[in-house]
C-alpha cells in the first residue's frame, strides 16, 4: 500500500490526515511535527486562552486515540530537515530516513520578527504557538502596559483582551489605518474607532524605532517620531512568512509560499503543499496566485487534496472566509476584500451590526460582516454559487438574502 508522509502537524497537517481515511484511502499515512503537542487550534491563542478563560483540553483537534484509531503515525518534536526528491525520502533531525509515495508539505508560516536595536530583550514576544501563548497568559496576569506592535487581526485580538484586562495598551501601526491590506476602509475606520472608544490607544503611521530596557528587560517602545511609551510587555503582530525552506532546498519553485496548482501539486508530482505555506491559484481572486492565512484555508485546501490522492481529482476552489474577534466585535469576512471600487453598507453601524459589501465593477467580491453572522452565512452561499447581487439590493435591508440565494 502507498505511504503519504506529511510534514507539519498543525490545522492543514492534521486535516490532511483525517480526510485521507475519510476518503478511504487505505495506505500508510506519517504525520510529522517538530512542535510537542499534538495538533491543536490557534485561533484561541490569541482569544480566549490568554485569559485563561478557555480550556487547554479544548485546542486539540483530536484526541491521541483517534490517531490511533484511524491508524495515523504521528512523530512529534521531530523536524524534517531534507526531501530527497530522487530518492522519495525525507530525512528528519533524529537520523531517521522515511520513504514516500506522496508528500505533502504543511509546514505553515511564522512570525516575521522585526531586526530592531533591543528585541531580544526579555518582555519582546510573539504569538504564533501554543507554548508562547501560554507564556503570554502568564505575563498578562502580571504587567503594568502593553505596547502592540501592528494592527493586524492577532495584535488587535491581543490588545483588546489586555484593555477588557483593564492593562494600558497601546497599538503602534505603520500604516495609516488598521488591517488596512485585508479590510475594506470602510470597517477599518469603523474598528479603530470601536477599539479607540473601548479604552485602545492606537497610533497610526508611526515606526517603532527600538526597544529598551533596564536588566534584560523591556521598559520602553520608541517610535520613529522620538516618542517613548512604557511597556513591560511588547507583543510583536507584524505577520508571517511562510515555511518555504525545504520545498527551496529540494528545488521547488516558490514565491510567497510554495506554488502549487490548482489541484495543490507543486512542480513535483509527487508532492503537495497546502495550508498557510502554499501559494495557489484562487477562483475568488480572479485566478491570481494567492497565499491565505486562515483556518477555512487550511481545512478545505487538505479536504480537497485528499480527495485527489484518494482518487477523485477536483480543482480546489472554496470561497475563502475568515474570522476574528476583538472584544464584543466578531468579524466575519466571505470572500477576498482586494481590488473592490465600489462598497455598500447593509445594517447599522451606529447599533454596530453591519455588513460592507466590496463589488468590483458590478461584481460582488467580498462581505465584511460585524456582528451579522446571517449576512456572512448568506454572502458565502452566494459566492460560492456564483449569483448575482446588485449594489442597490445589498444595502436594502429589506432585500431578503437569503430567498435571493434559494
Ligand atoms: P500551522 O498551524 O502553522 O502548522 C504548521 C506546523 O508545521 C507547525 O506546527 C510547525 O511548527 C510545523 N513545521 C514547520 N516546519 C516543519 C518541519 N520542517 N518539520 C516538522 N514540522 C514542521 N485563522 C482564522 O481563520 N481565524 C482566526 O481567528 C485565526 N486566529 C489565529 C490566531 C493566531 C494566534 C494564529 C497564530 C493564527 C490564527 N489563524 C486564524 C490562522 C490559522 O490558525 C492558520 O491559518 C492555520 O493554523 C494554518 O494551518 P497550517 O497547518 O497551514 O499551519
Amino acid at each position: 500500500a502507498p505511504t503519504v508522509v506529511i510534514v507539519g502537524a498543525g490545522q492543514a497537517g492534521s486535516q490532511t490526515a483525517t480526510s485521507l481515511r475519510e476518503e478511504g484511502f487505505a495506505g500508510r499515512i506519517i504525520l510529522i511535527g517538530d512542535e510537542p503537542h499534538l495538533p491543536y487550534q490557534r485561533p484561541p491563542l490569541s482569544k480566549g486562552h490568554i485569559t485563561g478563560n478557555s480550556s487547554r483540553d479544548r485546542l486539540w483537534l483530536h484526541p491521541r486515540s483517534f490517531y490511533e484509531q484511524h491508524e495515523v503515525e504521528v512523530l512529534l518534536s521531530e523536524r524534517v530537515t531534507t526531501i530527497d526528491r530522487a530518492a522519495g525520502t525525507v530525512l528528519l533531525d533524529s537520523g531517521v530516513s522515511l520513504g514516500y509515495d506522496h508528500l505533502v508539505i504543511a509546514t505553515g508560516a511564522r512570525n516575521r520578527s522585526l531586526p530592531l536595536q533591543g528585541a531580544a530583550l526579555d518582555g519582546v514576544v510573539g504569538l504564533r504557538t501554543l507554548t508562547e501563548a501560554d507564556d503570554i497568559r502568564c505575563r498578562l496576569a502580571d504587567v503594568s502596559n502593553v505596547v502592540v506592535v501592528g494592527g493586524g487581526f492577532i495584535g488587535l485580538e491581543v490588545a483588546s483582551t489586555a484593555v477588557k484586562l483593564k492593562i494600558p495598551t497601546v497599538v503602534v501601526e505603520l500604516a495609516d489605518r488598521l488591517m488596512g491590506r485585508v479590510l475594506s476602509p470602510r470597517m477599518g475606520d469603523y474598528l479603530l474607532d470601536a477599539h479607540r472608544s473601548r479604552g485602545l490607544h492606537v497610533e497610526l503611521g508611526v515606526n517603532v524605532a527600538n526597544f529598551s530596557g533596564r536588566d534584560g528587560r523591556v521598559t520602553t517602545v520608541t517610535t520613529s517620531d522620538g516618542r517613548e511609551f512604557p511597556a513591560d510587555l511588547v507583543l510583536v503582530g507584524v505577520g508571517a512568512v511562510p515555511n518555504t525552506e525545504l520545498a527551496d532546498a529540494a528545488g521547488l519553485p516558490t514565491d510567497n509560499g510554495i506554488l502549487v496548482d490548482e489541484f495543490l501539486t507543486t512542480a513535483d508530482p509527487r508532492i503537495s503543499a497546502v495550508g498557510d505555506c502554499a501559494a495557489c491559484p484562487n477562483p475568488y481572486a480572479q485566478g491570481r496566485i494567492v497565499r491565505l492565512e486562515s483556518v477555512h484555508n487550511a481545512t478545505a485546501q487538505p479536504r480537497c487534496l485528499a480527495a485527489r490522492i484518494a482518487g477523485t481529482p477536483e480543482p480546489y476552489h472554496s470561497v475563502p472566509w475568515f474570522w476574528s474577534d476583538q472584544a464584543d466585535l466578531k468579524l466575519q469576512i466571505a470572500g477576498l476584500t482586494t481590488g473592490s471600487d465600489e462598497s455598500v453598507v447593509r445594517g447599522s453601524p451606529a447599533d454596530g451590526k453591519f455588513s460592507v459589501f466590496c463589488f468590483d465593477d458590478g461584481t460582488l467580491r467580498a462581505v465584511e460582516s460585524l456582528n451579522r453572522p446571517g449576512d456572512h452565512m448568506a454572502s458565502r452561499k452566494l459566492l460560492s454559487a456564483g449569483g448575482t447581487l446588485t449594489p442597490e439590493q445589498a444595502a436594502d435591508t429589506a432585500f431578503d438574502l437569503k430567498a435571493h440565494i434559494a
